[in-house]
């Protein structure tokens, strides 16, 4: 059956390294067999500017009727001095919340082509693979009562980290799913010392961990976590944890793997159909110099092939195009560090010449 991909450019590199991405889909749609229709829509700034909105209606419903969306980035200094309400960033959340994404799926794959590109020493890094689940759509970014107001005189601000046992149980499971797939060790992340709502977040994933017998369960408190993400990180297999605690900890262990350009993201539902971005945001900095990276897109569509459209060989097929690709040397300028370097289309062309 044909299976429907939304694409959402976005603002900045956002376009740039997705029109590379989307030409890496349309040689699987020609020469491998892939069978998708691909449709393009307005999301962040550039929907800001023609419509007034971050994620317009359209965008929204034309997300919903998909099976997989594959988003650039958003953002930019245009929009900054905006309404926090209306800012680009605001469609990210919209999307996540309305699309019921609440598994965010962040690798941090280490290639042996970029060992020198870590800020940790080779030997610690050296064939890293771990896999951090980020709780998405609950926790203290999304709980009520929030907000900043008066109280005796002073300005008070608040935001409340709530999880309810259903929201804990189903990342849960899609953590014990990952490690199942993977080295079969799932490590979850909290607070339960200090936070009651984590000591039930460890409460319910041991209860679930019950039905996965063959998934070693260990407990980790969020800050050893850190220490030991910068200290140890090739002890993980499988990270799950919430929202917050996430968004810290695998923009800590992305940076181990030395480079922001190669990390890809998926977000799910309970149903496979995701969003898949690159972890980076719009990098206004070199936006429009058709220079930046666009494999951490590109290793998104590989996760899209996974997850979203069950092509898992052809999954494999793109992530062994990008080991082909920095094998034979390409460099983007962020991973090239201050060698020669490929523009950004060169870097797709290679990877599609890989594919043949
Ligand atoms: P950023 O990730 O855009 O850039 C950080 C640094 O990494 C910059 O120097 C940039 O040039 C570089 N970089 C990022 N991606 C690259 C790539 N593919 N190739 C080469 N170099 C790359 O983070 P920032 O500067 O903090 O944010 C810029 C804008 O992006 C902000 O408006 C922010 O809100 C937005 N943002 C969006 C998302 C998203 O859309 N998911 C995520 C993070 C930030």
């Amino acid at each position: 059956m044909t299976q429907s991909v939304l694409v959402l450019p976005g603002d900045g590199i956002g376009p740039e390294i997705v029109a590379q991405a989307k030409r890496v889909l349309e040689h699987l749609q020609q020469h491998h067999g892939l069978d998708v229709t691909l449709e393009e829509a307005l999301v962040g700034g550039a929907a800001i500017d023609s419509t007034g909105i971050p994620l317009p209606e359209e965008t929204l419903q034309k997300a919903k009727c998909a099976d997989a969306v594959l988003l650039g980035a958003v953002g930019g200094p245009k929009w900054e001095a905006l309404d926090i309400s209306i800012r680009p960033e605001k469609a990210l959340l919209g999307l996540r919340s309305q699309l019921e994404l609440f598994a965010n799926l962040r690798p941090a794959v280490l290639y042996p082509q970029l060992a020198e590109a870590s800020s940790l020493k080779a030997e610690l890094v050296a064939g890293l693979d771990i896999l951090i689940i980020r709780e998405l759509t609950g926790g203290i970014y999304f709980g009520q009562p929030r907000g900043v107001s008066e109280v005796n005189g002073e300005k008070v601000g608040v935001n409340t980290y709530v999880y309810s046992e259903s929201e804990i149980r189903r990342i849960a499971h899609a953590g014990f799913k990952a490690a199942q797939k993977r080295n079969k060790r799932l490590c979850s992340v909290d607070k339960a010392n200090v936070l009651e709502v984590t000591e039930l977040w460890r409460d319910v994933v041991t209860e679930v961990g019950k039905e996965y017998p063959d998934v070693e369960l260990s407990h980790m408190y969020v800050d050893n976590a850190a220490m030991q993400l910068i200290r140890e990180p090739k002890q993980f297999d499988v990270i799950v944890t919430g929202n917050m605690f996430g968004d810290i900890l695998s923009d800590a262990a992305a940076m181990l793997t030395g480079s922001i350009g190669m990390l890809p993201s998926a977000s799910l539902d309970a149903n496979g159909k995701g969003m898949y971005e690159p972890i980076h945001g719009s990098a206004p900095d070199i936006a429009g110099g058709g220079v930046a990276n666009p494999l951490a897109t590109i290793l998104s569509v590989a996760m899209m092939l996974r997850f979203s459209l069950q092509r898992a060989d052809l999954a494999e097929q793109v992530e062994k195009a990008v080991g082909v690709v920095l094998d034979q040397g390409y460099r983007t300028a962020d991973i090239a560090a201050g060698n020669e370097s490929v523009n950004t289309q060169a870097m797709g062309d290679a990877v599609i010449a890989a594919l043949k």
